[in-house]
């Protein structure tokens, strides 16, 4: 027998169960995106190379070690997406949305991503992201609604333990200042940083804030912070979009060494972070407000920001709180002629929205009620050639075991399960029958 061929290291397959939670995660963003009024954008997964070395910036994590290249038989160097935002960018412009929609444009997308990195729980080389990209207004409003989007989504869905950290990074301006003074800070310092902060003080200061080495740690909990050097705009920027946040209630902590990996980013930036179950990997959502990255890409100067959250590691801080769906009729049927009944009832149901299982074997009627039972189905339909004969079908209710006969129809049926208005009917609350909570209700308060 030939050996099975395996996934590739740092990819994974979502099977069922868990499909079923990621259809929830993805149902209950698509819901929050409309009431926030974002629309989805669908960008293509391989774009130039060029996009991302200049989008993302060449001194990043992302650009100088994490990119899946390659050329193509056109001998063009391509590059698979590594993050959304470059590629909404470049759509936004080359589709002319700028001139042609109001602004600022509100856009959503989600899809994989990938990403050269050493694989561990949390963190893969093909992930998956949520994310939002709201372009052409400087407002500190745009930026409070962003991160109240994620938070309203969060809990919605009942995520617990979650942190907002923020931090600005200032803007052309004062950044530069920054630097300096970072740069100048380092130089007296370097001998007790790690190699890696060595290489980023040359080429991308601000990271080596970003550092988890606890003796870099130690070192830059001494550093100068942007907090103190941030110029007038940066400030009141800063201020409003706090001013936002409290007037909903949403707690958050200032993080003077928050930087993030893209160097794209200016004036606010923030994390949604998971204060247990995730280790070290315990950024959920994170994004920023980026000023010059449209710019950048060739475009009209245009303020934008956006956020985006990791699939898998919103899916472990979730595991096991959704439950399958559960089948509303599982439907037994004995006999050449029942079977083709039967498959024709089911047919009949399924149109009008039940859930609907039929046996694929020809089991003994004690291993097909198992076999419900395991579906979790609500009802089960007999139909043998006796019940047949008389054009009815027995109905079985299997959590308070009472049956009844009815007449052999779609109608017949559904008022058997007393159903009396069409559509869908999935009668069973499926967390309830599973001994699963429905997600926890998270007060504001408590994030
Ligand atoms: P990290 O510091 O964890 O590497 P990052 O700064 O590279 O994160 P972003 O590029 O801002 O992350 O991506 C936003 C979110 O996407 C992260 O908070 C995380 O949830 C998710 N993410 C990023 N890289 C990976 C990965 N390799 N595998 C799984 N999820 C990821
Ligand atoms: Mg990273």
């Amino acid at each position: 027998m030939a050996s099975p061929i395996t996934a590739q290291r740092g990819t994974h397959d979502v099977l069922p169960p868990e499909s079923t939670l990621w259809q929830h995660i993805e149902e209950r963003s698509r819901h929050f995106f409309e009431n926030y009024r974002y629309q989805e954008i669908r960008t293509p997964i391989f774009e130039a190379t060029e996009l991302f070395t200049r989008g993302v910036g060449e001194a990043t994590d992302i650009v100088s070690k994490e990119m899946y290249t390659f050329t193509d038989r056109g001998e063009r160097s391509l590059t698979l997406r590594p993050e959304g935002t470059a590629g909404v960018v470049r759509a936004y412009l080359q589709g002319k949305l700028g001139s042609s929609r109001p602004l600022p444009v509100k856009l959503w997308y989600g899809g994989a991503m990938f990403r050269y990195e050493r694989p561990q729980a949390g963190r893969q080389r093909q992930f998956h992201q949520i994310g939002v990209e709201a372009l052409g207004s400087a407002e500190p409003k745009l930026d409070a609604e962003v991160i109240t989007l994620a938070i309203d989504l969060f809990h919605d869905l009942g995520v617990e333990g979650l942190e907002v950290q923020l931090n600005s990074l200032g803007c052309s301006e004062c950044r530069p200042l920054y630097r300096e003074k970072l740069v100048e800070f380092f130089e007296s310092r370097k001998s007790g940083y790690c190699e890696t902060c060595l290489d980023r003080m040359a080429g991308n200061p601000l990271r080596v804030l970003d550092c988890k080495v606890p003796a870099c740690r130690e070192i830059n909990a001494g550093a100068p912070s942007l907090q103190d050097v941030l110029c007038e705009g940066c400030h009141e920027h800063q201020g409003a979009v706090l001013g936002y946040l409290d007037a909903v209630g949403i707690r958050y902590s200032l993080n003077p060494r928050l930087v993030r990996g893209l160097d794209y980013y200016t004036r606010t930036v923030f994390e949604i972070v998971a204060t247990e179950k995730l280790g070290s990997q315990n950024t959920v959502c994170a994004g920023g407000r980026y000023d010059g990255l449209v710019e950048e890409l060739g475009g009209p100067p245009t303020p934008a920001v956006g956020w985006a959250f990791g699939m898998e590691r919103l899916a472990i801080l979730l595991a096991d709180s959704v439950a399958e769906t559960a089948v509303d009729l599982y439907l037994v049927t004995m006999g050449a002629e029942a079977d083709r009944a039967g498959f024709k009832l089911a047919h009949d149901l399924r149109r009008e929205g039940l859930s609907v299982e039929l046996s694929y074997a020809k089991r003994k009627l004690d291993k097909q009620f198992a076999q419900a039972e395991r579906l979790k189905a609500s009802h089960i339909g007999i139909l043998g050639d006796s019940e047949l004969a008389e054009g009815q079908i027995r109905i079985k209710n299997l959590s308070n075991r009472s049956e009844k006969l009815v007449p052999l129809s779609a109608e017949g049926v559904r008022s058997g399960m007393q159903l009396t208005e069409a559509g869908g009917a999935h009668l069973s609350n499926p967390a309830e029958e599973s001994g699963l909570q429905p997600p926890p209700v998270v007060h504001r308060g408590d994030m």
